[in-house]
């Protein structure tokens, strides 16, 4: 029997969160690499390349890869011959180890990870802080050690899992099809789906979620042939979606998917549950396994194994002042522009949006100090500053979710302009253009990079929102795309368009 010390699993978690959150996995860096080489749409590679620079940035910096650092699950795959010695740590359970991992890892001081956990989600949705609780699965299996992969997964991509039971006669690559451009672009792709096949409603689910922790391994596959029904699946999957065009961000392009990974159980006669999650530009897992020797040591990835991509402002981009932006400018803007906006920009997400327009819709005022009129807002939520920074990564969040509030801020707020990241509605698109408003997106998965370009950061209201406050940045050669014009037209749309139907194989990188 195996004595693994309950200090070792939880430091060994927190040491783990850590390392995911500025590190991708190299098996996505070489994914990401091969697609940004072989991308095609100006637009898609742009984004790409941003993916990337932000991606060694953080390797570097060890600053987390996007703001949203994401919800951690655990599987925990406990050996039959192991045991844990719980000295200093009576009365917790397996899940509580974990958990306390987790409240280490996102309260580190030097690497501060932003806490989006909310309890009572139904109802009063208070933050918990610390980012606890995780979501862990335990297994028991065969062995004296305790293996353990942990992840953390962003809300953007997570909000786009499906599940269907289908008829055990419908096929499963049809119904995949039929989902992924109701996904849009919310989940940041390139990146991967997770698909489970079989066994209940609720293991389809965890075997898609878990089938996202395995290698990128698509090119290896495609060069040595599909030998398996699933095998065959993955390349049908894979090809398909990617002649879809959404590409980067969904700005159109040859990428959408780096891989598809597939999990299948046994099921009963009458069933065929499938379920389907993405991962997301921000892919972070890590494996480890405790053996009683100590906490777990993770390999530091050699960073000269990253592609040599170094974005940087393009000099031939129109620059905008966001201070004194008239709507006359707006409409010269051309959907799926490059512009790099300087000036003072407000922040807000879904909390700020529910308390700004339900005081509106009221007829009462705004908070002292806070006017939306000829203003842009930037749906974000940054993660804390450390050391010299003026504001932690702050990536866009997904746009479609203020589409409700979009007539009151743009009709009684004053509002000009947004920037969020991925496709909005049809309703909102509609809203924006009758009130001779854009829309810009920012890439979803290059935070710290764009909140380089943030050189000052105020709290303006709701401070007791913490990363939902409304904040003033004051930023310089922020890069945007016009997503929605002042005419409505929209790039989520013309963008696919475009490149629907092209597709070229992701070459294999040598390793
Ligand atoms: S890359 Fe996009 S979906 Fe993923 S965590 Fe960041 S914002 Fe969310």
């Amino acid at each position: 029997m195996t004595t693994i010390r309950a200090a070792d699993l939880i430091d060994s978690v927190a040491d783990a969160l850590q390392f995911i959150s500025y590190y991708h996995p190299q098996d996505f860096i070489d994914a990401m690499g091969a697609a940004y080489a072989v991308e095609e749409s100006p637009a898609a590679r742009d984004a790409i390349a941003q993916i990337l620079t932000n991606s060694r940035l953080c390797a570097e910096g060890h600053r987390p890869l996007c703001q949203d650092t994401g919800i951690v699950v655990a599987f925990v795959k406990v050996g039959l011959g192991a045991r844990i010695d719980m000295a200093g740590h009576e009365g917790m359970g397996l899940a509580d180890l974990v958990n306390e991992g987790v409240r280490r890892a996102y309260q580190l001081p030097e690497n501060r990870l932003r806490a989006s956990i909310v309890a009572d989600p139904a109802f009063k949705r208070v933050n918990t802080r610390d980012n606890t609780p995780a979501v862990t699965h335990v297994e028991l299996v065969p062995g004296d050690a305790i293996d353990i992969t942990v992840a953390a997964k962003g809300g953007g991509s997570e909000n786009k899992a499906h599940f269907a039971m289908l008829n055990p006669s419908d096929s499963v690559a049809d119904w995949v099809l039929s989902v992924v451009p109701e996904m849009g672009a919310g989940w940041c792709p390139p990146g991967m789906l997770g698909i489970g096949i079989g066994g209940t409603a609720e293991h389809a689910m965890v075997l898609a979620k878990e089938s996202l922790m395995e290698p990128i391994d698509l090119p290896v596959l495609r060069a040595r042939g599909a030998q398996t029904p699933l095998e065959k699946l993955r390349l049908e999957i894979v090809d398909r979606v990617n002649a879809l065009g959404i590409g980067a961000q969904g700005l159109g392009g040859l990428t959408t998917l780096l891989d598809v990974k597939i999990r299948d159980y046994p099921t009963h006669a009458a069933s065929l549950p499938v379920a389907v999650i993405p991962n997301c530009a921000a892919t972070r897992h890590v494996h480890f396994t405790l053996d009683g020797s100590g906490r777990a040591v993770l390999p530091v990835p050699d960073l000269s194994r990253w592609p040599k991509v170094d974005w940087a402002p393009d000099n031939s981009v129109r620059r905008v002042s966001l201070d004194g932006l008239t709507r006359e400018e707006m409409a010269t803007w051309r959907a799926g522009e490059r512009l790099l906006v300087s000036g003072k920009l407000l922040t807000g997400r879904d909390a700020a949006h529910k308390r700004i327009c339900a005081l509106l819709e009221a007829g009462e005022p705004l908070p002292e100090g806070l006017s939306f009129e000829n203003r842009v807002i930037y749906y974000v939520g940054p993660v804390d500053p450390v050391g010299h920074e003026v504001v932690g990564p702050a990536g866009p969040t997904t746009a479609n979710r203020m589409d409700r509030f979009t007539e009151t801020m743009l009709g009684k707020a004053g509002l000009l302009a947004m920037i969020g990241k991925a496709e909005r509605g049809e309703e909102a698109v509609d809203v924006i253009a009758r009130h001779g408003a854009a829309y810009l997106i920012a890439v979803g998965g290059a935070a710290f990079l764009v909140a380089r370009a943030i050189r000052a950061s105020r709290v303006v209201a709701f401070p007791e929102l913490g990363m939902e406050a409304v904040y003033e940045f004051e930023v310089q050669d922020m890069p945007v795309t016009v997503a929605v014009t002042t005419k409505g037209e929209s790039v989520h749309a013309s963008g696919p368009a475009a490149w629907k139907g092209r597709h070229v194989a992701i070459p294999v990188v040598a390793g």
